[in-house]
């Protein structure tokens, strides 16, 4: 019996097979498919091993931790010493930050700091090696108009408490460098933003106020800080507001940023004059005050006055309206404890109203120069070479006869004419002759302010 020959088929596929260009591509997609799955899985197997074994942490620019962070990964290894143990820096990519102080003079210092700049770096940290990725979003701040930032942190599962370790020292290394500083905020958009550089804290002393109005307000801060457990049991918001009247340049503002050294707190600012603070941004800005700050309203008249023209023209969105600061004041605030100046140098725009425990409890005038201030702030320049007091006296007397300040019995010098001037005027003309009490005396009648406005 012979074998039936196969049925040749239709196609001729074996005539296709033998072909040895066919049969060779074919050979190749094989190739080419088993790679592909291949390589699928090891991305998927990679994937599992980065979700099983690494561990990350991701900080938003927001996050007041992220300069921390970075400011660490800016240290050169032997600024560590002794406070870092073994830290192989790997960041070959670096960017530059730059900050100039000024003064009134003009720019004063220039301080580089050296940041890791965007993209990957690795670090080695306590035999941990750690991923650094620093990158921009596409994503943008509605307010500021810039893109969000993040930094992120990759280690092993098994390494990441070493996270915490960074986070302490980075933590650290930031309050050390703001030890004896006073952080200053302001707003840019609806949020806050730290306002160039800490600056060095101003001494209490270095501010001078009339007989007593110093001790009066910080014994007052001080004793409402020690209370919150009386106002939380009460049920009482933990607040406290102060209202600081008197003449532009009597001080009010150095005084609240001394005060705000003294409690180690910083000082976050808002201009209620400014063009675009209205009332829902301010509202916004006091619900997220940054932590350990006290709230400075400057210009608190600017919405005594927008309560008149709102009131006239029903309408009036482009600052804040009195209603929007007491709504303000009022609202929802973030942190613990609230502590809130406002400033003016215009009282009788006051209103009644702002008078409320939690938003003004105590209101104090700054004023002009008096004959006390006058002494201490002549004290403070000249005191140490002043024999007997002498020039004191030349000054005082001087004082007097411009019926700038009151003669020793209290009132006004005999056919003088009540004159007044400031504190800030007294410091600037000491400034100019800072060896001269002869000249500062002489140039006494420069106090004499060309507008007055008691
Ligand atoms: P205000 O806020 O009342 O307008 P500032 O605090 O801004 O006044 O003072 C302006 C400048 O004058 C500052 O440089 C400050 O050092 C100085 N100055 C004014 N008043 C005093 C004061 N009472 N004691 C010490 N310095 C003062």
């Amino acid at each position: 019996m012979s074998n039936p020959s196969p049925p040749k088929s239709f196609l001729p596929l074996d005539s296709l097979f033998e072909n040895p260009v066919f049969a060779g591509g074919l050979g190749l997609a094989g190739l080419g498919a088993a790679a592909a799955l291949g390589r699928r899985w090891v991305i998927k197997g990679a994937s599992l091993v980065k979700k099983r074994l690494l561990v990350d942490l991701e900080i938003s620019k927001q996050d007041e931790s992220y300069q921390w962070v970075l400011a660490w990964l800016s240290l050169p290894r032997q600024e560590h010493s002794g406070f870092i143990t073994s830290r192989l820096t790997r960041i070959h990519h670096m960017s530059m930050k730059t900050a100039i102080s000024k003064t009134a003079n003009g720019p004063a210092s220039a301080q580089f700091m050296v940041q890791s700049g965007y993209g990957k770096h690795i670090i080695r940290y306590k035999n941990a090696f750690i991923q650094i990725d620093r990158e921009k979003q596409s994503s943008h701040n509605h307010t500021t108009g810039e893109p969000h930032e993040t930094v992120t942190l990759t280690t092993l599962y098994a390494h990441r408490e070493v996270f915490r370790d960074i986070f302490q020292e980075a933590y650290q290394l930031a309050r050390a460098a703001q030890e004896g500083k006073t952080i200053m905020w302001t707003s840019r958009g609806i949020d806050w933003e730290r306002f160039g550089d800490a600056r060095r804290k101003r001494p209490l002393d270095s501010v001078i106020l009339d007989k007593g109005i110093k001790e009066r307000i910080v014994d007052d801060v001080k004793d409402f800080l020690g209370r919150q457990k009386w106002y939380v049991d009460r049920g009482i918001p933990y607040r406290r507001g102060y209202l600081l009247y008197g003449p532009p340049g009597s001080g009010k503002s150095s005084f609240i940023q001394a005060l705000a050294g003294e409690l180690d707190f910083g000082v976050a600012i808002i201009n209620l004059s400014e063009r675009g603070m209205q009332d829902d941004k301010l509202a916004h800005l006091l619900t997220k005050l940054p932590q350990r700050t006290i709230l400075l309203l400057e210009d608190a008249d600017a919405a005594f006055v927008n309560r008149r023209k709102a009131d006239a023209d029903g309408y009036n969105g482009a600052t804040v309206t009195f209603s929007g600061l007491l709504n303000a004041l009022d609202g929802v605030a973030a942190g613990e404890e609230r502590i809130a100046f406002l400033t003016t140098n215009h009282i009788d725009r006051l209103d009644e109203a702002l008078i409320r425990p939690g938003r003004v409890d105590m209101t104090v005038r700054i004023g002009w120069a008096t004959r006390h201030q006058a002494i201490q702030i002549w004290d403070r320049f000249y005191g140490d070479r002043d024999v007997q007091s002498k020039g004191r006296e030349l000054f005082l007397d001087k004082l007097e006869q411009l019926g700038l300040i009151d003669t020793a019995d209290g009132g006004l010098r005999e056919g003088a004419t009540r004159r007044y001037t400031s504190t800030a005027a007294i410091q600037g003309l000491f400034i100019t002759n800072k060896d001269d009490m002869g000249g500062a005396v002489e140039m006494a009648e420069g106090l004499i302010p060309r507008i007055y406005e008691p």
